[in-house]
């Protein structure tokens, strides 16, 4: 049984802006799947629909047996604790240390404690940012934000990474290291959807991709 299906997904922006059109594929538990298409395909539309912040406009997804629709708002929201998302543009507290940034995602869930603390102190080691733990995160070079936001998103040990064109702002060699960084976390069965259209990512790498198409407007 696939961990998510997605059933002849349509996202239709008001007023006629087709961001996916009659998308349909699975994601295996246990899989990194690379999505791909150039700008404006709908790349982050499919990784928010997934992560339930939009609804589509037809068509049906499923999170193992649970079907988004007839999710109550509750229920939608336990679901997401279930994901790890990771940003573009990182979205931490810059203000506040890599510590507290990886913390919160923890809080947010109610867990606290020295329960969380020992996992946080685990993902920073883990992630190479143990010497970071007190800086605040605006002090930060750009790969070492992106691991901060991928500490916190694993950090709630999550079944399912969603991760947006996460090496965007990053040179190669930094991209590379947070590919390996992803990979790695699949491998120990973290199931992973990795949204880029860096050509350079895809490279290489025996792994499904979904490509989509150019996004189109519709001549209404
Ligand atoms: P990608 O991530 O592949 O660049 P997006 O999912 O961001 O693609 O966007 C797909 C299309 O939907 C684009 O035409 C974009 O302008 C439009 N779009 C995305 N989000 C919204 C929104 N909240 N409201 C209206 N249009 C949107
Ligand atoms: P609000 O208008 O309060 O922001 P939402 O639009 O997020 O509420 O959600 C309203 C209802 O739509 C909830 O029952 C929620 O479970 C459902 N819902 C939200 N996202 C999706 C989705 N991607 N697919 C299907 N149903 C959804």
């Amino acid at each position: 049984k696939p961990l998510l299906q997605l059933e002849k997904v349509t996202k239709i922006y008001p007023p006629s802006i087709r961001a996916l059109e009659n998308i349909s594929f699975e994601v295996r538990r246990g899989e990194l799947l690379f999505v791909t298409g150039p700008s404006g395909a709908g790349k982050s539309t499919l990784l928010n629909l997934i992560f339930g912040l939009e609804r589509p406009s037809s068509g049906r997804i499923l999170y193992g047996d649970l079907d988004y629709a007839h999710l109550r708002r509750r229920d939608l929201i336990a679901l997401r604790r279930r994901m790890g998302f990771i940003f573009q543009d990182f979205r931490l507290l810059p203000e506040k240390t890599v510590f507290e940034n990886v913390y919160l995602g923890l809080e947010v869930l109610g867990i606290g404690g020295a329960v969380a603390r020992e996992r946080v102190e685990r993902i920073l080691r883990r992630l190479d940012l143990a010497a970071r733990r007190d800086q605040r995160v605006e002090t930060l070079s750009g790969g070492e934000k992106q691991r901060v936001a991928i500490a916190r998103a694993v950090v709630k040990e999550p079944e399912l990474v969603l991760a947006d064109e996460p090496t965007g702002n990053l040179d190669p060699e930094r991209s590379r290291e947070i590919l390996r960084i992803l990979e790695e976390l699949n491998a120990e069965g973290i199931t992973v959807i990795l949204a880029t259209h860096d050509e350079n990512l895809l490279r290489g790498h025996h792994r499904r991709i979904l490509v989509l198409p150019e996004g189109r407007i519709v001549n209404a």
